[in-house]
């Protein structure tokens, strides 16, 4: 199948790029790496009157670092992650995960950006952020906001995004020296989009502790009591993630949660090492 016909602008800048979103009253849409936007316009799921080309954007391939933050801009592809051109404050975590994502043709093209703003809860970028508690940048017409991963994505493939406006950057935290992250993806082949995936982060220096449960069908899943538990020990965290996860998975069907029990229990067995 084709996609319905199109019309084209290549942005050039963010200014450019919202007028031209915000001209097409939400029947515009912008396009990054095109690795799903594509195959959607293909079957025909998408079928925006107008594409906005965000590639030739310099904002949006922005790398501005402050004490306590990086911000990334939105157009950073997974493999300049992956290859180290983008610098990784979070000592590798960012690295590992942009090499796990799909194989090196989407990694060329994918962008973090266009992976948040898509937000299938099964893909990488929305968990690692989730656990690092990272802000999203989006900007409108009438302006810029900063939302936390976690309340960024409100659904599968939803989230507060309007038709008309655009992630522009993540500011993803610096872990400290002394920080121990871990990121357990389950996956039918390496690659492939996660079945679950299990990620804690503890930077004890900054005094934060977070564990997640990703790929639930839904926003990642914080397990409050579990990343309280980290705190004292990964063996700590371990006993409390057991009752939790069946607890908070309990209201979400059609879930496996013995991926999910385990995607944890290995992250957490990694960050005991
Ligand atoms: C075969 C295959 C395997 C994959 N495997 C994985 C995997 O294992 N893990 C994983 O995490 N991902 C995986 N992906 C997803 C891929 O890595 C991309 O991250 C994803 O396709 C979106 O990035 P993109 O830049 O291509 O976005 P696009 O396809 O260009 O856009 C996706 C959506 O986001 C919107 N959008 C794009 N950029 C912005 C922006 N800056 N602001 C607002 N809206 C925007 C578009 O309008 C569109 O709705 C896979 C993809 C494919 C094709």
């Amino acid at each position: 199948m084709k996609p319905v016909a199109f019309d084209y602008h290549k942005a050039r800048d963010v200014g450019d790029a919202l007028t031209a979103l915000g001209a097409h009253d939400g029947d515009a849409k912008p396009v990054a790496g095109g690795c799903s936007l594509g195959p959607m316009l293909n079957l025909r799921l998408a079928r925006p009157a107008k594409l906005i080309d965000l590639r030739a954007v310099g904002e949006l391939r922005q790398l501005v670092r402050a004490p306590d933050h990086l911000m990334i801009g939105a157009c950073w592809t997974h493999a300049e992650i992956e290859d180290g051109i983008v610098p990784d404050v979070t000592r590798g975590l960012m690295r590992q995960v942009a090499g796990g994502i799909a194989y090196r043709p989407v990694r060329n093209r994918g962008t973090i950006g266009g992976s948040l703003a898509h937000s299938d809860p099964a893909a990488d970028w929305v968990t690692t952020m989730a656990v690092l508690d990272a802000g999203i940048l989006i900007s409108g017409r009438s302006g810029t906001r900063r939302e936390s991963a976690l309340s960024f994505m409100i659904g599968a493939y939803a989230t507060t995004l309007q038709a008309d406006e655009l992630v522009t950057a993540v500011e993803v935290p610096v872990l400290s020296a002394g920080a121990r992250w871990a990121y357990h993806k389950i996956a039918r082949k390496t690659g492939e989009f996660a079945l679950a995936i299990g990620a804690a982060v503890h930077d004890p220096a900054r005094d934060y502790a977070r564990v997640v449960c990703g790929a639930v069908e839904a926003p990642p899943l914080l397990l409050p009591r579990t990343s309280e538990a980290l705190r004292e020990s990964p063996s700590a965290a371990m006993k409390a993630a057991e009752a939790e996860i069946d607890t908070l998975l309990s209201a979400h069907d059609g879930i496996f949660k013995q991926h999910h029990n385990v995607a944890i229990e290995r992250a957490l067995a990694e960050l005991g090492r």
